[in-house]
């Protein structure tokens, strides 16, 4: 079946910080129900990459697309109420809410505001037990990365983007976590992945770019792209 049209658009992404070229001239397409992962060595500029996406960062030049509309210049906030949601590389829960009140910030800042969604979120995320009211502060980093999911989830994102979601996890928490990707591509969402675990890339990418002092310089499945190759620092 030929892949439908990307959701998210990125072309000639150049990004300058004095004089050092973070970005230098990067594209890259999301298609929905795809898993897109991007990988390098630490410096690379995926971070980079994620923020012009995310709408973090402004590039000097290039373009950034969602449904055939330029968002190039809109802001973050903006980019989660059309439907483009991320979680964080660095945990941003709100450590005094509790669980459930985190997910419901996400259900409030989305494309959809439907009050089931943070009912399924917690669900999908297996959040829905006692450990729903209880305060996000102190939780440990698993729990944690599942309450960024699911709050990313309750808005009905039809783009996720995700900075290192394996980070700190156990060998059991990114074998659900990739479950878990797995089923939303399934369902039709773009996946971005930025990701240092490659066996969870090759587990759960459809198409892998591997990017190297601000360009992509490979692509394509994962057993080609990451066969025998050195990726990270
Ligand atoms: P990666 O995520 O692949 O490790 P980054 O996108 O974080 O790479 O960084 C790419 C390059 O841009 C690095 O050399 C980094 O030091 C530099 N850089 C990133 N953010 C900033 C910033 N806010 N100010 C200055 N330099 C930055
Ligand atoms: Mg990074």
């Amino acid at each position: 079946t030929p892949a439908a049209p990307p959701l998210l658009t990125a072309r000639g992404l150049h990004v300058v910080y004095g004089g050092f070229a973070a970005l230098d001239g990067v594209g890259i397409e999301l298609p929905p129900g795809q898993v897109t992962a991007v990988v390098g060595p630490n410096g690379a500029g995926k971070s980079t990459l994620f923020h012009c996406l995310a709408g973090t960062v402004r590039p000097v030049r290039g373009r950034v697309g969602y449904g055939g509309r330029d968002i190039t210049r809109l802001a973050a906030h903006a980019r989660t109420r059309l439907g483009i949601a991320r979680t964080f590389q660095q945990l941003a829960v709100f450590p005094t809410l509790t669980v459930a009140e985190n997910v419901r910030v996400g259900a409030e800042q989305g494309r959809v505001v439907d009050p089931g969604a943070v009912e399924r979120s917690l669900r999908l995320l297996g959040l829905d037990g006692p450990v729903r009211v209880l305060p996000a502060a102190g939780l440990p980093t698993g729990t944690l990365r599942r309450v960024e999911l699911a709050r990313a989830l309750a808005g009905g994102p039809r783009v996720l983007l995700l900075d290192e979601p394996a980070a700190g996890l156990d060998t059991a928490e990114v074998a659900a976590l990739a479950r878990v990707l797995k089923a939303l591509a399934a369902d039709g969402t773009a996946l971005l992945v930025v990701e240092h675990d490659l066996d969870l890339v090759a587990d759960l990418a459809d198409v892998v770019h591997v990017m190297a002092a601000g360009r992509i310089v490979a692509s394509g499945p994962p057993d080609r792209v990451l066969d025998g190759r050195e990726v990270t620092a």
